[in-house]
């Protein structure tokens, strides 16, 4: 079941993204040699909770039953997503993809951003850059009248032309008043595919593209997961709304990269 929100549901899942924007932003400002994730995950937690908001991470249950203990996902190098933050200081050249969530006023935010920890050699930081620009040709796609493989199609096109990889076994979701909502939004597809998109249908597209190899395993922590080939990979998420006849990006990354600068 696809749930089409109003316009009031649109405007308090935005509000709950920009505050996903900020707690990114503020942690943006802490992304060096020497911190943690568990840090940073620290610091994400405190600002959501006195913006009055939960983080919806926190205790989420997983599908290998371990329940989610941190507010962040801080997935480093060649972990693609759901990693646990933890003590291990991040180093020079690494990079963290940095993946929240909240709960504001019954509604989800879901937003990720890859950041660099230092220099970062040139052929990593050509695939976050790609990955962003992929993100941005997946929401170009996503009209009202398209269908989901429209929006898989370009993100795959894009990054495949360059020769990187598109992992299969993660995907993007509809987003509500669940963080996880009908329909599944995959990284691939083929154009003309899938269900119809929709006024009203609230998304969010988070391509996951890979240096090497797309396949993936799941690490002992029951969450993380790794490429296959331990290579490098980035992730970049916005939650979006189908709105008045096109795409409404409902998180920002202008507020993170006054910060860090653009890719
Ligand atoms: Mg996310
Ligand atoms: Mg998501």
């Amino acid at each position: 079941m696809i749930y089409l929100k109003t316009e009031e549901e649109i405007e308090l899942l935005r509000k709950a993204n920009l505050l996903v924007s900020a707690t990114l932003a503020e942690v943006a400002k802490n992304i060096r040699p020497g911190v943690t994730t568990l840090e940073l995950d620290t610091l994400a937690e405190t600002f959501i909770r006195d913006h009055g908001a939960i983080p919806t991470f926190k205790g989420f249950p997983g599908s290998y039953g371990a329940d989610f203990p941190s507010s962040l996902c801080t997935s480093v190098n060649g972990c693609v997503v759901h990693g646990v933050p933890d003590n291990r200081p991040l180093e020079e050249g690494d990079i963290v993809s940095v993946d929240c969530g909240t709960r504001l006023d019954g509604f989800c935010g879901d937003s990720a951003y890859t950041f660099c920890v230092g220099e970062v050699k040139p052929e990593i930081k050509a695939l976050l850059k790609a990955t962003k620009e992929s993100l941005y040709r997946g929401i170009d796609a996503a009209y009202p009248g398209k269908r989901i493989g429209d929006i898989g199609h370009a993100v795959q096109s894009f990054v495949e032309a360059q020769g990187y990889g598109v992992v299969r076994e993660l995907c993007g979701h509809g987003v509500g008043r669940e963080m996880h909502e009908e329909p599944m939004v995959p990284n691939y597809g083929r154009p003309g595919n899938g269900k119809q998109l929709k006024n009203g249908m609230c998304i969010a597209i988070e391509p996951m593209i890979t240096l090497g190899t797309y396949e993936v395993a799941l690490l002992e922590d029951r969450w993380s997961i790794v490429t296959r080939d331990g290579k490098a990979a980035a992730h970049f998420e916005h939650s979006i709304a189908i709105h008045n006849g096109k795409p409404d990006i409902l998180s920002s990354f202008e507020e993170i990269e006054k910060i860090v600068g653009e890719l």
